[in-house]
């Protein structure tokens, strides 16, 4: 399944877009990823968090000053009849993406269209993933810089950088650190560590995407009596920490081998009740 909605039709996915069109041209849109998972059992697509990915979208579009007449209930309800005209029965993944339309600049403020792409996406929550990060020379971008919290299509110049870079170095994927030296997130996904039955994550004032994936995992564990602790963490403290793990709508949950010269433990007890409590309440137990 390969489907495109612009403006609420269905449409062919080529010549959609102006070549002229500012958001090609420089990058300027935001958007949001959603996974739905499809349970077999109940014979039900569970969407991960619809309603948490809409908010963010609308924060995201207020910080560009997107002006547009479509209200967050109108984008769930059009969703909503997608799912239902095309009879899914499998795992998807939902683009929603709003842009500057038509022939403009960056600086455009009205005109702004949207497109909702839906297509088959396997989970991979069930295979053993590890990967290796380096620490990346470039810093994460900063709220004087680039929200890092608007989820901007262009904020990804910074992660195509820092994820270049460490796969030259020979490493799988980049970990970023805040301008004043603390760990931020890798470049497309949040960063947990295990310490004995705790969880630690860098807080919201660390230069990170406020991850949907990351706030559900803290709910779920805080409600299964495993401790998280939000805070700044040092780069001198990751040989503190016993295992490490990403988290994010595209790469769910992925463990950490080893950060430069620190290894990490795989498989720990706490990093696999974190799996088990996930995968639950992504399928809808
Ligand atoms: N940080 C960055 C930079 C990301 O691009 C993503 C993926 N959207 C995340 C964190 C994880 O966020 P989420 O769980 O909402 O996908």
């Amino acid at each position: 399944m390969n489907l495109v909605y612009y403006n609420g039709l269905c449409l062919d996915e080529k010549n959609i877009i102006s070549l002229y069109n500012g958001s090609f041209l420089y990058g300027i849109n935001c958007f949001e990823g959603i996974r739905g998972y499809w349970n077999p059992e109940k014979g039900v697509l569970y969407l991960f968090d619809l309603t948490e990915h809409i908010d963010r979208l609308y924060n995201s579009l207020s910080s560009l000053e997107f002006e547009t007449i479509t209200t967050k209930e109108e984008v769930i309800e059009e969703i909503h009849k997608i799912i239902a005209e095309n009879t899914i029965s499998e795992c998807v993944y939902l683009r929603i993406t709003f842009f500057i339309d038509g022939e403009s600049s960056w600086s455009e403020t009205k005109n702004i269209s949207r497109v909702i792409s839906i297509r088959s996406m396997k989970s991979n929550l069930d295979q053993k993933n590890t990967l290796s990060l380096a620490v990346s020379s470039f810093a994460r971008i900063s709220n004087d810089v680039m929200p890092p919290r608007i989820k901007a299509g262009a904020n990804y110049l910074n992660s195509r950088y820092a994820l270049l870079e460490s796969l030259k170095r020979g490493y799988d994927g980049a970990l970023f650190l805040t301008k004043n030296g603390n760990i931020s997130e890798s470049t497309g996904s949040c960063i947990f560590f295990i310490k004995g039955n705790s969880l630690v994550t860098p807080s919201i004032d660390c230069d990170i995407l406020i991850g949907i994936t990351r706030n559900r995992i803290i709910s779920l564990a805080r409600k299964n009596k495993i401790e998280v602790f939000e805070r700044k963490i040092t780069i001198e403290e990751l040989s503190n920490f016993d295992a490490a793990f990403l988290a994010g709508t595209m790469i769910e949950l992925k463990q950490i081998l080893s950060i430069e010269k620190n290894k990490f433990q795989i498989d720990n007890d706490v990093y696999q009740q974190v799996l088990f409590i996930l995968k639950n309440y992504l399928y809808g137990y």
